[in-house]
């Protein structure tokens, strides 16, 4: 990895975010942010091409922090994010690290949340705003949020808002937001429509962007896990436990603070492991890598920076517990191993929201990494079993057998019971803590697909029951992903048609159709985000003159109906409610696609 920057302090931030950032437990700054934080600190404008796991966010959030003044308690920064989760996460890390600017406030908005909470809020003041575009515009319409001490703005997953249908709202925001201010703009693509945004919202922009140097590493066999259904830890164990050729790791994860957690973790559950960050002088960090030349050690749980030019050819296994930040660091990183002509064997966790960063790995590398099915309670107990077997079988030969052979006898005798019973209770004593068999259970199987939208009615509250099935069938919002985005309407024929989605459907009648502008995808966009509803749940869409009618999922929560009352797309409140399943208007108005009302799929007009 070339990280250009050693360390936060170099890139001018002040002592209150140091010592956060050190009391968190990160040790460098990931190369997004040694390329963005002096630029934004600087005042300019910026446009970073990343996505999630770069660390784009400590990339934004701490240079918006060094300018935020605690005694002014107003909004002096806006971040629009394009998903609820995504708003919550983003304040979490905004409040993590002003853990020392007493006083300090970030307020998450977003649809879907009652507004006489939100209108609290936003009266009892806040220093940043962390919002999703439509509720962001709706309080400006309703003066109950002002902009007039804004210095900075944050787009985050620019590509993500225009792909949900916001970039209209974004454009909204971005007028009426005063003329003088800071705007970044995060994106891990650059369709047209936001490269349009950029250059006419943003000021002499500086564009950074990480490269990711294409590079072969052929050697080494790579594989994913993406973290479904069982604990990092866990799986992480049980992967070592089975694999063939197992013989030392070095694990990579971000923090010092988790170098140590993970460490401590597996030497308890009996594993010979160490942490090995910056912490260390040189001459622990040489004891710590001996002792894995040595075999003294097996693990080595590592920081990317503490790992530089670590070379111990028994190192059969890396683990990237914790995905790097660019392909530089991955691909430093799997180097570790196969080294001195010996087999190499990567192991990588992706978590749901990480699978944009596989992708551009694999890309980069030019190399595809094939998922690994974790193993099973019964492949651990199975590999367990034949372990202790081979243990069993190579003291048969020992000597000094006759002595407890004829102990064995004795027992036989006194206990009148046969050798096989004996040997079993000889196997338990000596297995006393270390059970063969695996207890839990095993996750179920899960095809990996990205999970960066929000669960079917999503809630903060993750205990809440959620709304509607998991559909086996695609989602929605996967259509057309990577298709250019013109600006434009796509022609009828190639919009792609949408497959319903399992289970009982509600059709619903909202009040905004063709006349208002509206297209499929606004009302798709709105709805998730409203209702905190995934979009693949959304069902058929008919658009008519002056309404439209949507499919819900059966039994909506009155948290999410009354959300969705209240919610508008561009601008006109949309009065979701049941369909009488009669046409809108007095006339009778009819639907575009066809001679009755009820939308049917693949015909023009519907999706
Ligand atoms: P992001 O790409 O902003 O979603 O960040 C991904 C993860 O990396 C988050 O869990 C951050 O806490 C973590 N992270 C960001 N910057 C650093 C850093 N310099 N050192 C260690 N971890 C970091």
């Amino acid at each position: 990895m070339t990280t250009p920057v050693d360390s936060f302090a170099e890139l001018g931030l002040s002592d209150g975010l140091l010592q956060a950032l050190a009391e968190i437990g990160y040790e460098t700054p990931s190369p997004i942010q040694a390329q963005c934080i002096p630029v934004l600190l600087d005042g300019r404008d910026l446009i970073g091409m990343a996505q999630t796991g770069t660390g784009k966010t400590a990339a934004f959030a701490l240079p918006l922090l060094e300018r935020i003044d605690v005694k002014v308690a107003r909004p002096q920064a806006l971040v629009l994010t394009p998903t609820r989760e995504l708003a919550i996460q983003v304040a979490e890390a905004l409040q993590k690290y002003a853990r020392h600017l007493p006083g300090f406030h970030v307020l998450p908005i977003y649809g879907g949340q009652s507004y006489t909470i939100q209108l609290k809020q936003l009266a009892r003041g806040a220093h940043v705003i962390v919002g999703t575009p439509g509720r962001v515009m709706d309080h400006l319409e309703r003066k109950t949020l002002k902009l007039d001490d804004l210095q900075t703005l944050i787009l985050d997953e620019a590509d993500e808002m225009l792909r949900m249908g916001f970039i209209d709202d974004v454009e909204w925001i971005l007028e009426h937001t005063p003329e003088q201010h800071q705007t970044a703009l995060f994106s891990a693509t650059m369709p047209e429509p936001i490269r349009r945004v950029a250059q006419k919202y943003l000021v002499e922009p500086r564009e950074i962007k990480i490269k990711s140097a294409t590079t072969t590493v052929e050697a080494i066999r790579q594989v994913y896990w993406q973290v479904s259904g069982l604990h990092k830890l866990d799986a992480l164990t049980r992967i070592l436990e089975v694999e063939e050729d197992f013989d030392a790791a070095i694990i990579f994860v971000r923090t010092k603070t988790a170098t140590v957690e993970l460490a401590d973790k597996l030497a308890a559950r009996g594993y010979a492991a160490a942490a090995l960050n910056g912490d260390l002088n040189q001459q622990m960090r040489e004891r710590v890598i001996d002792q894995l030349k040595s075999g003294a050690l097996d693990i080595v749980i590592a920081t990317d920076v503490a790992a530089r030019g670590i070379d111990v050819p028994r190192i059969s296994h890396v683990v990237n517990y914790d995905i790097p930040y660019d392909t530089e660091a991955y691909v430093h990183r799997i180097g570790r191993t196969g080294r001195a002509g010996r087999a190499g064997n990567a192991i990588l966790f992706v978590a749901p929201r990480e699978v944009r960063m596989l992708r551009t790995i694999e890309r980069a590398t030019r190399q595809p990494i094939a998922p690994l099915t974790l193993p099973s309670r019964a492949d651990v107990t199975n590999k367990r079993v034949a372990d202790f077997k081979e243990k069993v079988a190579g003291v048969l030969n020992a000597e000094g057998l006759d002595f407890f052979a004829n102990i064995v006898s004795q027992i036989a005798e006194e206990q009148n019971v046969g050798a096989e019973e004996i040997a079993a209770a000889l196997a338990l004593m000596a297995q006393e803590g270390k059970p063969l068999q695996v207890a839990g259970e095993d996750p179920p199987p899960r095809p990996l697909r990205d999970d960066r939208r929000p669960p079917a009615f999503a809630d903060r509250d993750e205990r809440r029951p959620r709304f509607g099935e998991r559909p086996e069938r695609p989602a929605f919002a996967d259509r057309g992903a990577d298709r250019p985005h013109t600006g434009e309407r796509p022609r009828r024929e190639e919009r792609p048609s949408r497959p319903a989605p399992a289970g009982e459907m509600v059709r619903y009648r909202i009040d905004v159709g063709r006349d208002h502008g509206v297209e499929v995808r606004d009302i798709v966009g709105a709805i998730a985000n409203e209702a905190g509803l995934d979009s693949r749940f959304i069902g058929r869409i008919g658009l008519y003159d002056e309404s439209s009618t949507v499919e819900l999922p059966a039994g909506m929560p009155a948290e999410a109906a009354s959300a969705l009352k209240r919610t508008r797309i561009r601008g006109v409140p949309i009065n979701l409610r049941p369909d009488n399943g009669r046409p809108a208007g007095a006339g009778g108005e009819r639907p575009r696609f066809g001679g009755d009302d009820r939308p049917r799929r693949k015909k023009p007009g519907t999706t």
